[in-house]
């Protein structure tokens, strides 16, 4: 303990953190000075009094930007544009590159029956619950190459910036790459920290889940090296508790940081997603021969409740809530063909749970009053998800806040719209998420962009924020 605790003394991470007289804590000195060190790990908010070890925080942008364009040629579309899709052979080799480089970063590696690869840190006093930190690097059909990516090299660099520091953790610290953030090929977005959170509907899911060529879940994973012998994928649950803290580095995918010209978001919620499927069924019929006052037409029945979900939206008259309907198929498809099938898929968000599921009751006496003025059926109105929101916990916003003062970044509390692995996560850890700005808040295409600067700024706070953390 006492060579641990002048370790910590001669940090100059924590000189960095820190207040007056550390007194260093030798056998047979009152052991409560602990607590005095941990109070110097930013509770409540200190002024940095040794301003010139803020450089000391060095990010390596040069590294860490050649790691970004590299991971990003492992894509199944041509650059600039980045198609990575879960355990497609692109996704296998990504993987490899993550592991290699926790492993230079002297992290022990694992991954579950699923994918999702853990690095950690081992803290002085490893029996604590470690805090840990992640995103995703899956990346839809034409993206970018910063969505999620910037979270995990950046996890990796920061603690490369801690190690390079001096500093000592802790609790240990634990990098996390996610399987599957997005939707893309089984149709499920978060997978990989939706089951680690416990889901066991998705568990059970997962068993019948197959892609768009029919390839099972399980098939696909085996393919790539996972869920070995396992058909029951419990396995990836974790415990509530495990973790002390989870924070996530992301582009904001959203305009306001750069209009602003603020380095760093610290996000307070999470917005509550929802997703429903509706279809309707009508006779169709000849688009000549029948007429007006005899049809049925399930793609008016659909136009309609499209317009009604805006309705319902904009009549919450909360700026919060929104409604989209992404998705919108009539059958048979023929310009000379009354629509004998229609098919809607609608995503409804708020940060207020009870707000937003108020909005999916009124989709749903819609579409059935629809039905019953149009003469059509309503074959299907099934909720996909109707997910709670996530608040960032108090402590983490605390400690997001302190690092970005110490740092001298400008930085603001925003609302999270778009919904990350950090909303899962939220169901077995206190959780926090940190925005950079990106370029006019692009996202999920090619010209998505942050730059150097705003990426080394998120790393920062994210490293100081870990070793707040990891102190506490
Ligand atoms: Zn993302």
């Amino acid at each position: 303990m006492a060579l641990r605790f002048s370790l910590l003394v001669l940090s100059p991470l924590l000189l960095l953190c820190c207040c007056h007289g550390i007194k260093a804590h030798k056998d047979g000195e009152d052991p409560t000075t602990i607590k005095t060190m941990q109070d110097f790990s930013g509770y409540p908010i200190q002024e940095p009094h040794f301003p010139n070890s803020l450089s000391l925080l060095s990010v390596d942008t040069l590294s860490l930007q050649k790691q970004i364009d590299e991971l990003s040629t492992f894509s199944d579309t041509p650059a600039p544009s980045v198609t990575r899709i879960l355990y497609s052979e692109k996704d296998v080799l990504a993987r490899s590159f993550i592991k290699n480089l926790m492993g230079f970063a002297g992290l022990s590696v694992r991954e579950d029956a699923v994918g999702n690869i853990f690095g950690r840190w081992d803290g002085y006093e490893p029996e604590l619950a470690a805090v840990s930190t992640g995103s995703h690097i899956d990346a839809i059909p034409y993206s970018g190459k910063y969505d999620g990516v910037v979270g995990v090299l950046g996890a990796i660099e920061a603690i490369n910036v801690l190690q390079r520091s001096g500093f000592k953790p802790k609790r240990s610290l634990e990098v996390i790459m996610f399987t599957s953030e997005e939707p893309t090929r089984f149709g499920i977005s978060c997978l990989g920290s939706r089951l680690m959170a416990g889901s066991e509907a998705l568990e059970k899911a997962l068993k019948k889940t197959v892609d768009s060529k029919n390839i099972s879940f399980l098939d696909a994973a085996r393919s790539a090296g996972y869920a070995k012998g396992e058909e029951d994928l419990s396995s990836v649950f974790l415990k509530k508790g495990i973790y002390s803290a989870f924070v996530e580095l992301h582009i904001e995918q959203g305009p306001i940081l750069e209009e602003e010209g603020i380095s760093i978001g610290i996000v307070t919620a999470i917005a509550a997603p929802a997703s429903i499927k509706v279809d309707f069924e009508g006779n169709g019929g000849h688009a000549g021969a029948v007429l007006m006052p005899n049809r049925n037409d399930a793609g008016l029945a659909a136009a309609e409740l499209a317009l009604a979900v805006e309705k319902h939206v904009l009549d919450s008259e909360s700026i919060d809530t929104v409604g989209t309907v992404g998705i919108l198929e009539l059958h048979p498809g023929a310009i000379n063909s009354i629509p004998s099938k229609s098919h809607l898929e609608i995503d409804t968000r708020d940060i207020d749970e009870d707000r937003r599921n108020t909005v999916i009751e009124k989709i749903h006496h819609s579409a059935l009053a629809i039905a019953q003025k149009r003469d059509v059926k309503l074959s299907e109105f099934k909720i996909v998800n109707q997910d709670p929101p996530a608040l960032s916990h108090d402590s983490i916003i605390k400690a997001m806040e302190a690092s970005s003062q110490e740092l001298n970044l400008a930085h603001k509390l925003m609302i999270s719209r778009a919904y990350h692995d950090s909303l899962f996560m939220a169901r077995i850890s206190p959780m926090g998420m940190i925005f950079i700005p990106c370029y006019k808040g692009y996202s999920h295409k090619p010209e998505e962009f942050s730059s150097n600067e705003d990426i080394a700024n998120g790393v920062k706070v994210l490293a100081l924020t870990l070793a707040k953390l990891s102190l506490y």
